[in-house]
């Protein structure tokens, strides 16, 4: 039998997500990859060893406790399983997203972006990523200026560009993502037409002719007033991140700084609007 040299550990969904995922990914792992119910790293088998060593007493002790499930592959099996794993993704009729082993070909009607799922949100996987895609696919606009906070993976940015728009700068508070974000636009060729800064608002100069927000629906609602600020008249801004219960609420913070909703799209509990500010 060959010796495990890779580990996969699977985390059930959790409220300590955010937390166990800035422990693990301090400490650099291969990959990354969510679902709905859960979510799992992949750390060579050494590393994962210094890991589990200094964490896993203080997951134990979380209310619920937490106990990944730890699967061992041998080099070849990795291989094996995390391309197998990462699929590439339709997330419209235009739009495809496909890891850069999946040679998937681009044709007039189809534009494939590029993303491999490291530790970074927004690989398409998730529900809100294709919501803001689907909606920026009829929003960009030739030579627009973007901003898109939250970046993840850069992908807003990265399709925003190779949809006509000029310029597009992601901000992110970690600052793996932004890192993450520079690689991806590489391999859309699009480096050369985004920018990604780690931090947030305060590195926005603006004015934007579109914002792209996939955040949680509180830090939207405390940012739209920038938001607003920072568009030219008649900019538009799309936003995710929330539920679709959270919708009336959304609307509500949005009707009130006179930003009218012009288009909303769901898929599953979440929703995702697009909201413009008038002349
Ligand atoms: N834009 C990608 C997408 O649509 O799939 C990723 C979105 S992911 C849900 C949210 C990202 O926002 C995370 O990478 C997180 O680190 C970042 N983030 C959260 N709050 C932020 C803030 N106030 N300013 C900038 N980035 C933030």
């Amino acid at each position: 039998m060959k010796n495990p040299v890779f580990i996969r550990a699977r985390f059930p969904r959790s409220a300590h997500d955010e937390t166990l995922q800035a422990q693990l990914v301090a400490r650099d792992p291969l990959g990354f990859l969510e679902d709905e119910a859960w979510w799992e790293v992949y750390f060579h088998e050494a590393d994962w060893e210094a890991v589990a060593a200094e964490f896993s007493s203080s997951w134990n002790l979380l209310p619920p406790p937490i106990t990944p499930e730890v699967k061992r592959f041998d080099q070849e099996n990795w291989n094996a399983q995390w391309e197998a794993s990462i699929q590439p993704i339709v997330v419209s009729d235009r739009i495809m997203i496909a890891p850069s082993w999946h040679e998937v070909a681009e044709t007039d009607d189809r534009l494939v972006l590029v993303v491999d799922p490291k530790m970074s949100f927004g690989t398409g996987y998730h529900q809100t990523t294709r919501l803001m895609l689907r909606l920026l696919e009829n929003d960009v606009r030739a030579g627009d200026i973007v901003l898109d906070v939250g970046t993840g993976t850069g992908v807003l940015a990265i399709a925003a560009v190779r949809l006509g728009a000029a310029h597009a700068e992601g901000v992110d508070i970690d600052e793996w993502s932004t890192d993450n974000a520079f690689e991806n636009a590489q391999k859309n060729g699009v480096e050369g037409s985004v920018r990604f800064i780690h931090g947030s608002l305060e590195h926005a100069t603006g004015p934007y002719d579109k914002i792209y927000s996939n955040i949680t629906k509180l830090d939207n609602i405390d940012m739209l007033t920038a938001y607003r600020d920072l568009l030219r008249p008649e900019g538009a801004m799309l936003l995710s991140g929330f539920y679709r219960d959270d919708v009336p609420e959304v609307r509500t913070a949005l009707a009130k700084l006179k930003l009218t909703v012009t288009d909303e799209l769901y898929e599953d509990e979440w929703a995702a609007l697009r909201a413009v500010k008038e002349l």
